[in-house]
């Protein structure tokens, strides 16, 4: 039996809503379904406006034209992310600035980001790694007192909270994925979601094109023009029309992907408690969308070693990230910030297990399967019995 890292799953009525989408002779960007989309974004995160886009990339894009940065601008970020974060803003000539993450969460470390700052920084750009929220507070504390905007990468995160208020909602702007391997999919897709009243109407001319276009359809102007920067950022309605079947059923996808992540979590209890790995951390203040279920072993040989074993079981596991700081254009385009040792670290340990709706058949074979290559304790778990000690060549246990 071979078990994929992931399968994209369908809700039902994605091809329905295409073939309306094309009866109703509207296959370009901003039809109905695209309303529908932005309404629901709208609602259920409580951003001031959401425009859908073709990646989470092009909203990060989107972003950073927004917040107006210059060559030589610099943007603090973790450094235990995915490209595009840092990429964005690269192309405008900005230089990402990178802080370590905190070892509980594998989010920015809230109290690096201070020091950090010069007067070259215009923004904050924090990541909620696997639907877990940021230290939103402080974050938007440390903004508001040096004059700094605040871009969430919510690419994980749909339908997670911290404090109550869902992701996407808190910082000025923040960037949502509807890529196959998220949550909530599209194939390729993405949303800006524009939380600054100020920025909404310079969003909707950067989307489309750097015209007017969209107030010229609500009336507001009698013709439409070229007015500013911009490109094609917006998805067709056949993307639309697919992704508002998933929207209109993510709270179903995110019961059973909780209930998965749960299984996950018990099964991996008694393997932290002999040392073996170390599980998620899920803050009291955050709820979570089980975006993906991580175990972090205790070094890279044992994490390389785990994933080929399970490869070999016909079982798909893989890792997270090539650290940006130490990745070749992450060294010509941009800077770390102090040491980033927890990030090498997670980077080294992290493993992601296979999560996607479906999985509920298999999970027993892939813990099973999992747990049997785990209790080969000559390789893992070795040094580290007492679950938090130090192994004998000094390296920190989790
Ligand atoms: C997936 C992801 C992206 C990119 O999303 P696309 O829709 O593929 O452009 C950006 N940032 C993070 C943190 C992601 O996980």
């Amino acid at each position: 039996m071979s078990i994929p890292f992931n399968r994209p799953y369908l809700v039902g009525r994605e091809l329905h809503n295409i073939a309306q989408a094309h009866a109703d002779g509207h296959l370009s960007g901003d039809g109905m379904f695209t309303r529908r989309c932005h309404a629901w974004l709208e609602q259920r995160i409580g951003a001031r406006r959401a425009l859908l886009t073709h990646s989470c990339t092009g909203a990060l894009e989107m972003a950073a034209i927004l917040l107006g940065l210059r060559p030589g601008d610099e943007v603090i970020m973790p450094s235990f992310t995915f490209v595009s974060t840092a990429n964005a803003f690269v192309l405008r000539g900005a230089v990402p600035v990178f802080v370590d993450i905190r070892p509980d969460t594998l989010n920015i470390d809230e109290t690096l980001i201070e020091s950090a700052i010069t007067p070259r920084t215009r923004a904050i750009c924090v990541v909620h790694y696997a639907g877990v929220a940021c230290e939103m507070d402080a974050i938007m504390d440390i903004a508001a007192r040096h004059g700094l905007e605040v871009v969430e990468d919510a690419a994980q995160a749909i339908f997670s909270s911290y404090k109550g208020r869902a992701l996407g909602g808190i910082g000025d702007l923040a960037a949502l994925s509807f890529h196959e391997t998220k949550n909530v999919i599209a194939g390729e897709g993405g949303a800006l979601l524009v939380n600054d009243p100020a920025l909404v109407e310079r969003a909707e001319i950067i989307r489309e094109k750097g015209t007017n276009r969209s107030k010229f359809f609500r009336g507001e102007v009698d013709k439409y023009t070229w007015v500013d920067l911009g490109s094609s950022y917006l998805p067709s309605e056949l993307v639309a029309a697919f992704l508002a079947a998933q929207l209109e059923q993510g709270d179903d996808i995110t019961a059973r992907r909780l209930a998965i992540w749960q299984r996950y979590h018990a099964w991996a209890e008694p393997l932290e408690a002999q040392g073996v790995l170390r599980r998620p951390v899920i803050p009291a203040a955050c709820t979570h969308n089980a975006h993906m279920y991580y175990i972090l072993l205790n070094d890279s040989a044992q994490r390389d070693a785990f994933i080929a074993r399970m490869k070999a079981a016909g079982i798909g596991t893989v890792f997270h990230y090539v650290p940006l700081h130490s990745s070749p254009a992450g060294r010509r385009y941009a800077r770390a910030h102090g040491s980033m040792r927890h990030t090498d670290r997670v980077s080294d340990c992290l493993v992601r297990l296979p999560l996607w709706i479906g999985l509920e058949d298999h999970q027993d074979h892939v813990m099973q399967v999992a747990g049997g290559i785990l209790a080969d304790h000559g390789v893992f778990g070795a040094w580290s019995q007492s679950g938090c000690g130090n192994a004998a060549d000094g390296t920190e246990g989790w």
